[in-house]
């Protein structure tokens, strides 16, 4: 028998011990991943970026089609790797009902759960890890690879006492993140207008 997906000799199984824990590793990362890339989708209208970007120093990545939105979740996902999971059950376990729908990470859990299984007895397992890779892939498009790094943005401009002392602590914004959250006053600044004041009080010269 050959691997399901880099076609080496394995002896009887369906991937090779390669194969096999690196889809157990895809899908131990998937829901965070997913996770990150619902956050980088940032609708168009909202501006964020835009807003950001006249700073100069966030580097927002691209507006995306809100057709990504659909294509590229946590939802489609789940149900992607739901119909996988019903598969492997019913190759396994013939007479068991189907299993009722669950989350992304708890499917995946289970899928991982069962990689020994998978991999030694499941004919289609290649295509299972193909798919894996590719949700991977679709998401790490999103989210950037490596993962963006955080930028500073300016300082935190919130009032922290009756005698007007500015909180001042550095702020930084991950590109895709929809607010700029002050990790020492916990300030959120996510609307348009708070953006706007935030980056007008900008000390001069900071
Ligand atoms: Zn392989
Ligand atoms: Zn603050």
């Amino acid at each position: 028998m050959t691997c399901g997906l880099c076609g080496i000799d394995t002896g009887t199984a369906h991937l090779c011990a390669r194969d096999a824990a690196r889809l157990a590793a895809r899908l131990t990362d998937l829901p965070t991943l997913y996770a990150e890339a619902a956050e980088c989708l940032v609708p168009r209208r909202l501006g964020f970026g835009d807003i950001v970007a006249t700073k100069g120093a966030a580097g927002p990545r691209s507006p995306l089609n809100e057709d990504l939105l659909d294509e590229i979740s946590p939802g489609r996902a789940a149900a992607v790797l739901q119909s996988w999971r019903e598969d492997v059950q019913r190759v396994r376990w013939p007479h068991h009902t189907p299993p009722p729908p669950a989350t992304l990470a708890a499917t995946c859990r289970w899928l991982a759960m069962e990689i020994d299984w998978i991999a030694a007895h499941y004919p289609a397992a290649g295509d299972l890890a193909r798919e894996v890779r590719t949700l991977e892939v679709q998401a790490r498009h999103v989210v950037g690879d490596p993962p963006p790094r955080p930028k500073t943005v300016g300082v935190c401009i919130a009032v922290t006492d009756d005698h007007g002392t500015l909180c001042g602590a550095t702020l930084t914004h991950t590109a895709g993140q929809r607010a700029i959250t002050c990790r020492t006053c916990h300030t959120v600044y996510r609307t348009e207008q708070e953006l706007l004041l935030l980056l007008h009080y900008q000390p001069v010269a900071a």
